[in-house]
């Protein structure tokens, strides 16, 4: 005779009622019958079985040869018509993702090595998992975004290097706190679209007036608001030190700006 897991048993088995077994010592699964817990310290007891330690006897049914066989048979091909279905399902739902979504992910995948939300998702559309509402949104946003990012760096001429007078707009300005301080940074678009990046020069303050929006926004103790509007807009040109961002010639960083003037 065997047990279901095809383990021989050769003696020793009884029979209850038609069946053939044998009867098995078992003990609280938790504890393993010590009726307190290894996962205390202090071997508290046991909170599966109260400290008992859980211990009867179960009968456990075995099997001949024949019946172990049929039983296996059955199960194999419960396991495969499974398998089968999990199958036909999933060809059906990426057959349904990719006919409702095939677009998006056309758009999404020259994306996907850049943006691991992106892959995360591109890769669930192909493999048939349906999106969620708020998925497909976020989806749409970041495949415009970086687009957008993608066009404007397309028209990017070569940012300057070295020293160098240039004329732009200040697109932002921004507070940096550090160790050394407050420090006050600008971002400058050149007339070739390239961009420059480094400090709100002194002399800057003095030629910019705060007026308008950010004396408003200064009145109301909005000082980085202020700051901001006070600055943004504004094209200036001014000479300073230049040096590539890694990676990206469109880019520069710029040091000891002087010689400011507004145009
Ligand atoms: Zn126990």
């Amino acid at each position: 005779m065997f047990t279901r897991n095809g383990k021989e048993i050769q003696e020793g088995f009884i029979h209850n009622g038609k069946k053939a077994g044998y009867m098995e010592d078992r003990y609280c699964p938790k504890c393993g019958g010590a009726g307190r817990g290894p996962w205390f310290p202090d071997g508290g007891i046991c909170y599966r079985c109260g400290g008992s330690g859980g211990h009867h006897k179960a009968f456990v049914k075995l099997y001949t040869q024949e019946q172990l066989d049929k039983l296996n048979e059955a199960a194999e091909k419960r396991r495969l018509v499974k398998i089968a279905q999990i199958e036909a399902e999933k060809a059906v739902n990426q057959e349904t993702v990719l006919a409702q979504y095939g677009d998006l992910i056309q758009r999404a995948r020259p994306f996907v090595e850049r943006n691991s939300f992106i892959s995360d998702i591109v890769y669930k559309l192909e493999n048939g998992i349906f999106p969620t509402d708020k998925q497909v949104i976020a989806l749409e946003k970041v495949i415009s975004m970086l687009s957008q990012q993608d066009e404007k760096k397309a028209e990017k001429g070569e940012a300057p290097l070295g020293k160098q007078m240039v004329v732009g707009t200040i697109c932002t300005v921004k507070r940096q706190y550090s160790q050394f301080g407050i420090q006050e940074k600008m971002l400058v678009e050149l007339e070739n679209h390239s961009t420059v990046w480094g400090s709100v020069g002194k002399a800057l303050w003095e030629m910019v007036p705060c007026s308008g929006e950010a004396r408003r926004l200064f009145d109301e103790g909005d000082l980085d608001a202020s700051f901001k509007a006070r600055f943004r807009g504004v094209k200036v040109q001014f000479e300073a030190d230049f040096s590539h961002a890694d990676n990206d010639s469109t880019h520069s960083f710029f040091k000891r700006p002087v010689k400011f003037s507004l145009v």
